[in-house]
């Protein structure tokens, strides 16, 4: 049996502005006091490097990065210059990536791998759509998933999964206890099936609607980790009750 930690992932997605970081310093003491937890907060790229000056001890994240090194990729950028500015992880595989920028599991797999090689801690998205579930066809259609978005295990940084069921995020609509106990037993015995042993040890957090309301309930299933939060990460009003109900789970 592992014990894992909490990780609390705030993704700011195309929100936040400088003033808006105003906001780390709360959360990073609340964070502080509240103890036993993780907590991380990726906002967009251009205010990675302001945030980790005023992180306050928070682990700041990137919210993709190319598979390349360095090159002709306009608007892109790489896990090393996330390095460089003091990020220490990335999501990668969001959903809101592979509907708008069309990235496959291939292309997904590819950027963790070079992110795990920067030493990044790397969170791979999977979830299902609306009429995936409908159709009785989540947990196929994220194993499908899981099994071409995650890269082979290295030494040097840890890999996260975050199960997003597409229909919760952003829509105030959170998938049932039930629910999400069914998906994370189901992920959980698909990375041991891969990776053995080190598959115990790897978090899988529960992202969409997450809020202060619903997130003591969802930290109580079981493989459930953490939380990938969204909208209610923008604020540390917000997002503070989240942090504080994964240190008492
Ligand atoms: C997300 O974008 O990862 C997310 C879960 O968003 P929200 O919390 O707003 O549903």
């Amino acid at each position: 049996m592992h014990v894992r930690r909490k990780l609390v992932a705030g993704n700011w997605k195309m929100n936040g502005s400088l003033a808006a970081l105003g906001e780390l310093a709360t959360i990073a003491a609340a964070a502080r006091s509240a103890g036993g937890v993780d907590v991380a907060i990726c906002p967009p790229f251009t205010l990675i490097a302001p945030a980790v000056a005023r992180s306050g001890g928070l682990a700041i994240g990137g919210q993709d990065c190319h598979s390349q090194e360095s090159g002709p990729h306009t608007g892109n950028v790489s896990a090393g210059m996330l390095v460089e500015v003091g990020a220490r992880l990335v999501i990668v595989g969001h959903s809101e990536r592979r509907a708008d920028q069309g990235e496959t599991d291939e292309a997904v797999r590819a950027k963790a791998e070079t992110a795990l090689g920067h030493r990044l801690q790397t969170i791979v998205c999977v979830g299902e759509s609306e009429s995936e579930r409908e159709a009785g066809r989540a947990l196929e259609r994220v194993s499908a998933q899981l099994a071409g978005s995650l890269p082979d295990l290295r030494q040097e940084a840890e890999l996260v999964v975050a199960y997003e069921p597409i229909w919760a995020i952003g829509t105030g609509r959170t998938a049932t206890p039930a629910d999400v106990a069914g998906m994370h037993a189901h992920i959980r015995a698909a990375l041991e099936q891969r990776f053995g042993e080190a598959g115990g040890r790897i978090r899988i957090l529960y992202g969409g609607s997450v809020n202060a309301a619903n997130a003591a309930g969802l930290f109580a299933v079981d493989n459930v980790d953490g939380a990938l939060v969204g909208g209610a990460s923008l604020t540390a009003a917000q997002f503070v009750p989240i942090v504080e109900a994964a240190a008492r789970s």
